[in-house]
């Protein structure tokens, strides 16, 4: 790394961690409306005092979308997709200080939001800062987009991005969300599941019943039991028809990049106490079933009495979320409807399906695309550690709106560690991972400005 550039990122480095306690100060959770218009406001400000020509753009949501543009030496463009909003800090004793309070300790800083993804997005504004002032301009152009919704599914993202195509018109994107694994190598992440979340709800008949009476009147929780069973046996297997046609298979890269992925069976094994995975995997066919296969899973069931001692009762009522998490080219509006053709076909066509929104699309950008290559090579530049290329996370995003509506690759990058504790009390950073992280994001800049795809 040039030293000029380094004397510059460390010059910054306090302004950042101000910035940075600043911006996580501001409480912002979108699941419960609580402080976004002022958080929105926020990023704002800080992109503007970073150089950046900000619009805050409304979406059909209720939150806007921050969108910042500059200029560089070039028109090659990065896109950072980001995020303001965060999760509700509950619970909120468990917390050392209180969470919105951003608090330095053991060079860490905690609060709720610092990691997913305050801190990714300060560190952002960091490297072209840094790149600018230790070389008067920026080489390439860069653009930001961050929402206010991420966290409650990014439900009207994708709409916002088709309407707003030019705005964002770039060469390649980097994600939200970045880490370090436990020995400290970086990890480059390159797609992400999709996911469809149903509840499913059974009425059997007008109201409940006697229980003697279940020799005749029909139980909606026996009913709702039947049909859950219908969908999945003991073999991990999904039932519905035609669940699996759309299932890419990963290619032989993708494959031995998964048996690469590096995954501690027995601490895992032995934080959830159990003896073995299902189906008793292991090894490289345990890390390619993370990574490549969708799930069918039982979120939620309720149904008649539930409180101390018995009480002798049909349910009239029964209810189950489920969620699916699907793997390209698995749609979620497709699988909605092969779930309600299971449905009827197995004779519970009473069962009534309600969608949570649109749910949202796998994506994952070619392991062997250029960009991937380039933000391996800058982490090992910074890390002095050769970057895990990871083909995708288990989890989901609407990380499909930049991979296929923009047609632009996606990696990750960011000031993550696996204790971060996102979405859970005590959320922090480690401070050095901060600076890295502003590091790695300013190679990748720099390297932009060369590498042509
Ligand atoms: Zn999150």
């Amino acid at each position: 790394m040039d030293p000029k550039l380094l004397s510059a990122i460390q010059r910054q480095n306090e302004q950042a961690i101000s910035d940075l306690k600043r911006f996580v100060a501001q409480p912002s959770i979108s699941a419960q409306g609580v402080g976004m218009t002022e958080a929105a406001q926020l990023t704002a400000d800080l992109l503007a005092s970073a150089g950046f020509e900000v619009q805050i753009l409304p979406t059909e949501g209720p939150y806007p979308v921050v969108i910042g543009t500059q200029r560089g030496a070039t028109d090659r463009t990065l896109l950072f997709y980001d995020h303001y909003d965060v999760q509700p800090p509950d619970p909120v004793d468990l917390w050392e200080t209180p969470p919105f309070q951003p608090t330095i300790r053991e060079g860490k800083l905690f609060g709720r939001g610092v990691s997913d993804n305050k801190a990714n997005i300060i560190s952002r504004l960091a490297a072209v800062r840094a790149l600018r002032d230790a070389y008067g301009t920026l080489p390439i152009s860069v653009k930001f987009i961050i929402e206010g919704e991420e966290e409650v599914g990014s439900p009207h993202l994708p709409s916002f991005v088709e309407c707003h195509r030019d705005l964002l018109a770039a060469d390649a994107c980097i994600w939200e969300s970045g880490a370090v694994d436990w020995d400290g190598a970086p990890q480059v992440v390159l797609g992400l599941k999709g996911i469809l979340y149903v509840t499913l709800r059974v009425s059997s008949m007008a109201r409940d019943a006697h229980s003697s009476t279940g020799t005749h009147l029909p139980n909606a929780a026996w009913r709702l039991i039947w049909a859950i069973a219908s969908m999945k046996g003991p073999d991990e297997r999904i039932q519905i028809d035609g669940f699996y046609d759309a299932v890419r298979q990963p290619t032989a890269a993708e494959i031995a990049a998964a048996d690469r992925m590096p995954y501690d069976e027995v601490r895992t094994r032995q934080s959830y106490r159990i003896e073995r995975f299902l189906l008793g995997l292991e090894g490289a066919e345990l890390r390619r079933r993370i990574l490549f296969e969708p799930v069918l899973n039982v979120c939620g069931l309720s149904a008649g009495y539930q409180g101390p001692g018995s009480k002798t009762v049909i349910p009239a009522e029964a209810t189950a979320k489920l969620d699916f998490r699907l793997v390209p080219d698995q749609r979620p509006d497709d699988i909605l409807k092969k779930l309600r053709a299971h449905l009827d076909q197995h004779g519970f066509g009473d069962i009534q399906i309600e969608a949570e929104n649109h749910g949202e699309n796998p994506a994952r950008t070619p392991l062997d695309h250029p960009f991937a290559r380039l933000v391996a090579d800058a982490a090992l530049e910074v890390y002095g550690r050769t970057a895990a290329i990871v083909p995708t996370m288990a989890g989901s995003g609407p990380m499909f709106s930049f991979t296929d509506t923009l047609g632009l690759p996606v990696a990750s990058a960011g000031a993550g560690y696996p204790d971060s504790r996102a979405h859970a009390p005590n959320e922090n950073i480690r401070l050095a991972d901060f600076e890295n992280a502003v590091k790695h994001v300013a190679v990748i800049i720099q390297k932009m400005a060369s590498d042509t795809w």
